[in-house]
């Protein structure tokens, strides 16, 4: 092969993998945020079941003392039928004492429904708990695998930047300025094998002067379809008539 063009592929694959690299690098910090969102909406999810908690032994301490509430009342009814000595108003406190009963046995009923919602709602907030730490932990490992990923890119980043230039040094730079145009304009690769007589970046079909100029091992043959540059190896399969 020709020595320029072994030399622009190798400028091709290191070009290539820059840009691989770069595309890894900048997926970082998406990545990244989306660690820290998830770990986030796991404490959140914690947090709010402590509160859903708080607000139900909240509310069983206001059922403890709604009953408090009905037992003084119950009470101060019985003093008052002790000290009362007409029939009527006897009964009528008798009635009242009757009905406080009925609610603080009514509010005792809502208070074991509320303890067994309590009871059951724990293992809850141990669940969302362990969740939240598993994710928090997550976070942790997946930012510090982050930063160290990040840094290895940057470094091998350097290194293609140094190989490049003493690769650019070397080089023909018409060729290189066709290269680098190539590369502008074109997605892909741009230095292309000949593949059974077609140009292997745009499949066009290949003229025969160009074909015996790339089997040749001249300097810069281009496909003239697409401009790309255009190499001819050994193991590339030429259709028969092209063959020499
Ligand atoms: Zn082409």
């Amino acid at each position: 092969m020709n020595e320029n063009i072994r030399q622009v592929l190798i400028l091709q694959d290191r070009d290539m993998k820059f840009s691989r690299l770069e595309e890894e690098l900048e997926s970082l910090d998406p990545e990244r945020q989306s660690a820290k969102r998830d770990s986030l909406k796991r404490q959140q999810i914690y947090e709010e079941a402590k509160q859903n908690l708080v607000k139900l032994e909240v509310r069983r301490k206001d059922l403890d003392n709604d009953v408090e509430t009905k037992k003084t009342q119950i009470n101060k009814y019985a003093q008052q039928q002790l000290e009362t000595r007409k029939n009527e108003e006897y009964t009528a406190l008798g009635r009242e004492i009757d009905h406080a009963k009925e609610a603080i046995s009514k509010i005792e009923d809502e208070e074991l429904e509320l303890l067994e919602e309590i009871d059951s709602y724990k293992p809850k907030i141990e669940e969302a708990k362990g969740i939240a730490e598993e994710a928090k932990a997550h976070e942790v490992a997946t930012l510090a695998d982050f930063d160290e990923r990040e840094k290895n890119i940057e470094k091998e980043l350097e290194v293609l930047e140094d190989e490049r230039a003493s690769l650019i040094e070397k080089l023909d730079s018409k060729l290189v300025r066709h290269y680098e145009r190539l590369l502008e304009t074109k997605s892909g690769k741009v230095v292309v094998g000949v593949d059974h007589g077609n140009c292997s970046g745009c499949h066009m079909k290949l003229q025969a002067q160009t074909l015996v100029d790339a089997k040749s091992g001249r300097d810069m043959v281009t496909c003239t379809n697409c401009g790309r540059l255009l190499y001819y190896t050994r193991e590339m399969i030429m259709p028969d008539e092209l063959a020499d």
